[in-house]
């Protein structure tokens, strides 16, 4: 704490993490011998740039870029770009931290970092969109390479950015190093699925654990909240694995459309026309549009938060408890405040924790990453089963983590420390860096 002053989301990540490894460090002194836990706490490095860009009506824009390099024990640092408002450095830092423990749980060898810019796209024309990418990627690509970092997607970052990010970086260095970004387009190097596999990902792996616990998908109710790249596919495949899923939400309300979210029209007013959410109720019959208020009002069997950081609260948990919610897997990162994760615990309610959840989509990066540099590409079966597997295999080694250390359905705890065990060893192996 007194090294991250101003840093209260990179805080709680830390001690979310840390609160739940005293079993693990228990059976291994070694570690706290070693130092790993500074180790883990401190990034390798940290970029913070000036991103200076023309609007469309020729004023000067100035943003904040950033680039965290956390760590590469595993392999080169690995994860994706956030354009949102709410960007500044507690933020990138949180979301790094977390990426050092979900990159290790899909076992791909891929270290961890993040970064992004306060820079606001909503309302922004393509061409500026476009000179405010380009302008991010002139300093961004002194940091960046196939084997050193390999930024990918995330808030306000999808297919379009990802596009105007690798044009320029090819521009500047005047080579085609595909490996360099995830997420591409399919026709230039882009894996199949990968657009799909942060959403489907989270559903596989509720599936998993609902039937661990002798339960299942089909039939049941699915409050979700979100309507970008991650709500979308994860509406996507709980309706293709029977379930239904009802609600979608952006900053401005939510939408409740009882027989099951259209996808199409989902898709067509988010992902087309960039539209509010409200405009889907206007479109849809029997929907409805609530301005403002929490989409865990809505009652369902099962909640994938799938927005952003601490949407849903304590008081949120206690009213999602009231209407019988059974399972709550976290398409977002670090959506459940602490005290709202508690409640789920006490109550009995099943928790899959975002690193372990939501790691579909740097799985199929870190595939990306592999078709790129043998020069192939997998067809859509091959790529989906292969997420399908690793999200299987990410549930299993989250769940025996947690029967191991004694708590067994303790997601939490499975996954910090299936992960910690994994990193700390090889930062242990490799010395004193
Ligand atoms: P998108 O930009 O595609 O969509 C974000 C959605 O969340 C939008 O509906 C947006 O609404 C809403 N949202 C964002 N910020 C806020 C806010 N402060 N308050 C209310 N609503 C908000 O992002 P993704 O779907 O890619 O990412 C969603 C979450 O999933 C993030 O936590 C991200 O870190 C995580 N994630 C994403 C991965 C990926 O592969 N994309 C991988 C792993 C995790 P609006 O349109 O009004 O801004």
């Amino acid at each position: 704490a007194r090294r991250s002053p101003g840093e209260p989301e990179f805080l709680q990540a830390v001690s979310e993490v840390l609160e739940s490894l005293a079993p693990v460090l228990a059976e291994h002194p070694e570690f706290i011998e070693a130092g790993i836990l500074e180790r883990l706490v401190e990034p390798e490095r940290q970029f913070i740039f000036r991103v200076p860009w023309t609007d469309d009506r020729n004023r000067v824009q100035v943003n904040r870029g950033f680039r965290v390099q956390f760590n590469s024990a595993l392999g080169p640092f690995k994860g994706g770009l956030r354009f949102h408002p709410s960007v500044n450095l507690s933020v990138i830092k949180f979301l790094g931290f977390e990426q050092i423990f979900k990159n290790a749980l899909t076992s791909q060898r891929i270290g961890a970092g993040k970064g992004g810019s306060d820079f606001d796209p909503a309302g922004r024309s393509d061409a500026e969109v476009m000179r405010f990418c380009q302008s991010f990627m002139t300093e961004l690509v002194h940091y960046i390479g196939e084997d050193m970092d390999i930024p990918a997607g995330d808030i306000g970052v999808g297919s379009r950015e990802i596009g105007y990010l690798f044009g320029q970086y090819r521009r500047i260095t005047r080579r085609y190093e595909s490996g360099v970004l995830t997420g591409k387009g399919v026709g230039w190097g882009g894996a199949e699925v990968r657009t799909e596999a942060t959403g489907y990902g989270a559903v596989f792996f509720a599936d998993e654990m609902l039937q661990r616990a002798g339960q299942g998908m089909d039939g049941r109710t699915a409050v979700v909240s979100g309507s970008g790249n991650v709500a979308t596919y994860a509406i996507e495949k709980i309706a293709q694995l029977g379930g239904r899923a009802i609600t979608a939400s952006d900053s401005s309300g939510y939408i409740v459309d009882e027989a099951g979210i259209d996808l199409e029209l989902l898709k067509q007013v988010k992902g087309v026309e960039r539209a509010r959410i409200s405009e889907y109720a206007e479109r849809r019959p029997g929907a409805h549009f609530v301005a403002g208020g929490s989409v865990w009002d809505v009652a369902g069997e099962l909640a994938f938060p799938c927005a952003t950081q601490n949407e849903l609260d304590e008081s949120a948990a206690r009213t999602l408890i009231a209407n019988g919610v059974r399972a709550v897997t976290e398409g977002a990162n670090m959506p459940t405040t602490p005290a709202a994760v508690e409640l789920f615990e006490e109550a009995g309610v099943l928790f899959a924790p975002g690193k372990a959840a939501n790691a579909g989509g740097v799985a199929t990066s870190a595939l990306e990453m592999s078709q790129n540099a043998a020069r192939s590409r997998w067809d859509r079966d091959k790529s989906e089963n292969r997420l399908h597997d690793i999200m299987r295999d990410v549930h299993e080694a989250t769940y025996s983590a947690s029967e191991r250390y004694g708590r067994p359905g303790d997601y939490v705890l499975g996954a910090n420390s299936a992960a910690f065990v994994t990193v700390a060893q090889a930062v242990l192996e490799q010395g004193v860096i």
